[in-house]
């Protein structure tokens, strides 16, 4: 226990205490953390006089929808299952919206039953769902704004031969013919970022779209610029206040935003434990009883995730490594104040995003237990899974007597 408890040396005593305790692997979501981020982006949003959506996509712990319900304005949902999750978390209260690219017909019924806002992703799927869905629910238009902000391809709704939204062109185009194809049309979507801090791409984003399309603008009732911004105070909120201002004042929009990682990101753990340790080619190894399959945008984006503890100049560093098969199921090297050991919590912090949500369960290993820290400061777990969980998934039958 030795680094755990150097590690846990800068948390509150609730916190530090309860992640000791948990058994691993465990995502382990504090409710006060994630309220807390929730008011924040909500008074951000709020000063700048738009609405915050959250993006349940990041993160669908039931908890953890449930403790940042009441501080936003409705939820925006990346598939029919996320629209029925988030319509069963916000009860009638709260909007809830849509966009998909892989709409598909049996699903326009329980779309238009869920969802409020409908944000079509191509002039196609306009043209079949439209006329069903318009007697319901406020249908607008998901267009790629054609202005890259993202550096990864694999993460740029406006990289070439994007499948997100209809190109500005085409709708500009549109608009000069006078086409009436685009009546019944409500709002306007784009989501073009990630990760951002600052909103410059975001203002030059609308800048571009009120050069180009303004007569539709005008006639629209609404638009919702995305998420991909963290709200992390690192700068110029009033560009982002500039962007609200424009189209709320110029053209009586009213303005949604729908980030996740920025709500999310910080109020969640993972929290590991030690099972083996040895040195391989002069470094030392610790092997964990989770795996970045329960995290795998560590190995898609080959990011370093934050330990608690993590001393940077710390004596004694450890290659943190994942319980597969997988070579690479590697997390990162930290250097602690303690040598690590065999029973040691590693505490990975800032989990909240991407993380559980994609998490799967190869090899074999079992999925992490899920608990909250209640706003009373309470421990209490809220999930677990089984092999009767794994074995179902695999399509096998379950045995009761097994
Ligand atoms: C992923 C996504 C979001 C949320 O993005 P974050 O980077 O988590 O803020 C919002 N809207 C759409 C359409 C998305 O695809």
């Amino acid at each position: 226990m030795e680094l755990l408890r150097h590690s846990l040396r800068d948390k509150p005593d609730n916190i530090s205490v309860h992640l000791a305790s948990v058994r691993t692997p465990a995502v382990v979501f504090d409710e006060r953390t994630l309220r807390e981020d929730a008011a924040r982006v909500h008074g951000a949003a709020k000063h700048a006089g738009c609405k915050l959506l959250y993006s349940p996509k990041a993160n669908t712990i039931r908890g953890v929808l449930d403790a940042i319900a009441d501080a936003v304005d409705g939820f925006a949902a990346s598939s029919v299952f996320e629209a029925r999750l988030s319509r069963d978390v916000l009860g009638d209260g709260k909007s809830v919206h849509i966009t998909n690219p892989g709409m598909r017909p049996n699903e326009v019924a329980e779309i238009g039953k869920f969802c409020d806002y409908v944000a079509l992703n191509s002039l196609r799927q306009w043209q079949m769902f439209g006329p069903t869905l318009v007697k319901s629910t406020s249908c607008g238009l998901r267009v790629n704004p054609g202005m890259s902000l993202v550096r990864d391809l694999r993460y740029d709704p406006c990289r070439e031969y994007s499948k997100l939204g209809v190109p500005l062109d085409h709708l500009e185009s549109l608009i000069k013919r006078d086409d009436n194809s685009l009546v019944g049309i409500s709002g306007l979507h784009f989501h073009t970022n990630s990760e951002a801090s600052e909103f410059s791409g975001l203002l030059a984003t609308v800048r571009h779209l009120t050069d180009r399309v303004a007569p539709l603008l005008e006639n629209l009732e609404w638009i919702n610029l995305g998420g991909g911004y963290l709200f992390d105070d690192a700068g110029h909120i009033e560009e982002f206040e500039e962007c609200v201002e424009v189209l709320s004042s110029q053209y009586g929009l009213t303005v949604f935003i729908e980030p996740g990682t920025a709500i999310v990101r910080r109020g969640c753990y993972l929290v590991a434990s030690v099972v083996d340790c040895f040195v391989s080619d002069g470094r030392s190894i610790a092997v964990l009883d989770c795996s970045t399959s329960h995290w795998p945008e560590i190995f898609e984006f080959q990011f370093e995730p934050d330990v608690v503890g993590d001393a940077e100049d710390g004596p004694y560093e450890f290659l943190l490594a994942g319980a597969t098969c997988l070579a690479g199921d590697l997390f990162g090297t930290y250097a602690f104040d303690a040598p690590v050991r065999i029973g040691d919590k590693v505490i990975f912090a800032n989990a909240g995003a991407y993380s559980l949500v994609k998490a799967n369960y190869f090899n074999g290993i079992n999925l992490p237990s899920v608990y909250a820290i209640t706003d009373e400061g309470e421990l209490t777990l809220e999930n677990q899974f089984f092999y009767e969980d794994f074995a179902r998934q695999c399509g096998g039958t379950v045995h009761a007597n097994n």
